[in-house]
């Protein structure tokens, strides 16, 4: 058996290994069973990719996306690893190829979609191969609590049955209490060891900002914080989709569509396009992203707020998998949350399950509305916790709180004098007296609070409205059109019992040190040097940048610029393979530089 550390220095490039992964490639080596929790970006891959490679025989890879098993594969071969993926995207006499390979034992891993791995055909196959390991990868899909139920993957314990000597490793990167306890029941790993790394993704900054103009928000966002960078851009539909994307065209950023309504040829495309140029923005609703492994996406932003804080760990959790510094960025308004919660109401589920995802988008909303660090509120979600982070927008310019007592009593009088109907738009225009057509049409510039909120910017208005929604201190009407009621709670409030303290908007800041901070201090004319070898070296094997060399080994190269084979060899993520492969051509860009 080879040994582990050996494998990750050789193969991989690695010096060490991280977090737990130590414990769990030795638990699995030896012989035995595990689920292993991680976040996005924390290294399960090679959880079992190392024991793979040190016990003998093919290793199987149960992945549910063909799109995953690609770049996984791929980013295998590039290591020298003899790798292959068994899907329905492959031609017959290539599958058979692939299998010839299995029982012969020239194959190192092979990845396959769950339902070809539970044919008769393939369970046959696997009796007849020395199998080394069973790998579930987005284990979660087993369960019904999860987000992502594959009812394939409960027939998955089979493998158990027929094949009780030989490990298996399950990963997943999402799994609360009652999910992590069904993977467990659905697959039998009862027996297993379960390895729980914690859930915070340092390297991604956490930024809320009020929507005010989404458009020119997001244009200068990436404009002066991402330019040439990837990222993804979530809209909650088909049409805004569509019309950022061309907005952003249309101010030269090199943006794409991708929804579940284009063409399923487009989306192939424009998926490709993502993976394999450097530069690519897409726009997007939620359905892009699941399987989606490309490890330098630099910002993730929501033009509308997400649907729950899950998924919003989720989907900003695409953004650096790579672990240098990236954005999450999220342009948020009241009526992006009134929106969720009529979808709520609206749909035919039963009560308990409203109940619940009330309750998710009342954290959504606090979590919007904190003054404290944003990745401690996310964090505590998720039962997990850490210290101030130093790295969201809270941390670095910690909000005023004030207090505001009198501000909110003049709110939520203004809701009850206007009969608990009314949309924050109209409040806000009876606060600041205001002489529009429906205000007069209601009479409404004689209740006695018409007017007194003049000396308040209707921004700062807005904010206030949507933390008192927050503090559930009001309550929006969802059977309606979003109009505002009092909750019972407020009663301290109005007779003067209760002190209320609110957050004061800022202005936001915009910040460009994010890219400097990853080259610490290095070149960065040699850095863009290197990816345009990288982008060339890529381009005429068509296969993403990514799997070549990430962005973090080309900042060491710029960084320390090696002159040797040897040196070169020694910089994370430069294994031996892609040192013979590459390292002449590397070297050579560094000598240009002088
Ligand atoms: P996950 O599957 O958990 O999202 P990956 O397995 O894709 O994460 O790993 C995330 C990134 O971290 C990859 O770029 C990988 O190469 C890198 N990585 C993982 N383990 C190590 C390690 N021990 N040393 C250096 N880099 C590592
Ligand atoms: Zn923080």
């Amino acid at each position: 058996m080879r040994d582990p550390l050996d494998v990750l220095r050789t193969v991989f490039g690695f010096e060490a290994f991280r977090g737990h992964q130590a414990e769990i490639v030795d638990h699995v080596v030896a012989g035995g069973e595990a689920l292993v929790l991680m976040p996005t970006g924390g290294g399960k891959s090679l959880c079992y990719q190392v024991p793979a490679l040190c016990r003998e025989g093919v290793a199987v890879v149960v992945s549910p996306l063909i799109a995953l098993m690609k770049d996984q594969v791929e980013a295998l071969r590039q290591l020298g690893v003899r790798a292959a993926a068994l899907n329905s995207s492959l031609a017959w006499d290539e599958a058979t190829a692939v299998q010839d390979a299995m029982r012969r034992g020239d194959i190192d891993l092979v990845y396959v979609a769950p339902e070809r791995l539970l044919t008769d055909g393939f369970l046959n196959l696997l009796e007849r191969c020395r199998i080394s390991l069973f790998a579930i990868d987005e284990a979660h899909c087993v369960s019904q609590w999860g987000h992502d139920f594959r009812p394939e993957y409960l027939k998955l314990a089979i493998l158990h049955e027929r094949f009780p000597s030989v490990p298996r490793v399950a990963l997943t990167a999402t799994a609360d209490g009652p999910t992590r306890r069904d993977i467990v029941e659905r697959l039998q790993l009862g027996d297993g060891r379960i390895f729980v790394a914690g859930f915070d993704r340092p390297n991604i900054r956490y930024r809320i900002v009020p929507k005010t103009d989404p458009l020119r928000q997001l244009d200068a966002f990436i404009r002066t914080e991402h330019p040439g960078d990837s990222g993804i851009v979530y809209c909650m539909s088909r049409k805004d989709v569509e019309s950022t994307a061309d907005w952003l065209v249309g101010k030269g950023h090199n943006a794409i569509p991708y929804h579940a309504g284009l063409d399923a040829a487009v989306r192939g495309r424009n998926q490709d396009r993502f993976l394999k140029d450097d530069k690519v923005i897409v726009v997007a609703t939620v359905a892009f992203g699941m399987g989606i492994d490309k490890p330098d996406v630099r910002f993730v932003a929501h033009l509308d707020a997400p649907r729950s804080l899950e998924a919003y760990y989720q989907e900003t959790g695409r953004a650096g998998r790579d672990g240098l510094a990236s954005d999450a960025w999220m342009l948020y308004g009241i009526a992006d949350v009134t929106r969720q919660l009529r979808f709520v109401e609206a749909s035919n589920a039963p009560d308990a399950q409203k109940r619940v995802e009330r309750q998710k988008l009342d954290a959504l909303l606090g979590f919007c509305e904190t003054a404290r660090c944003r990745r401690q509120v996310l964090l505590e979600y998720f039962a997990d916790s850490c210290a101030p982070c130093g790295n969201c927008d809270t941390c670095l310019e910690p909000p005023e709180v004030y207090d505001g007592t009198e501000l909110a009593q003049k709110v939520l009088s203004t809701v009850y004098r206007t009969g608990q109907r009314f949309g924050v738009t109209h409040i806000i225009d009876v606060l600041r007296g205001s002489a529009g057509e429906k205000i007069a049409k209601f009479g409404h510039d004689t209740v006695s609070t018409f007017g007194i909120g003049k000396d308040v910017a209707a921004k700062e208005w807005r904010s206030i409205v949507r933390q008192l929604v927050a503090a559930g201190l009001l309550v929006v009407d969802t059977e309606g059109h979003g109009g505002l009621a009092l909750s019972p709670d407020c009663r301290p409030v109005l007779r003067g019992e209760r002190r209320v303290d609110l957050r004061r908007e800022r202005a936001v800041k915009v910040r460009r040190e994010l890219r400097d901070r990853d080259l610490g201090g290095a070149d960065s004319g040699l850095f863009d040097a290197l990816r345009s070898k990288r982008m060339e070296l890529a381009k005429a094997q068509g296969v993403p940048p990514y799997v070549i060399f990430h962005d973090s080994t080309l900042a060491e190269m710029a960084r320390t610029r090696p002159i040797t084979i040897d040196a070169l060899g020694r910089i994370q993520g430069v294994g031996r393979a892609k040192l013979e492969r590459y390292g002449d051509a590397f070297l050579e860009v560094i000598g240009e530089a002088g």
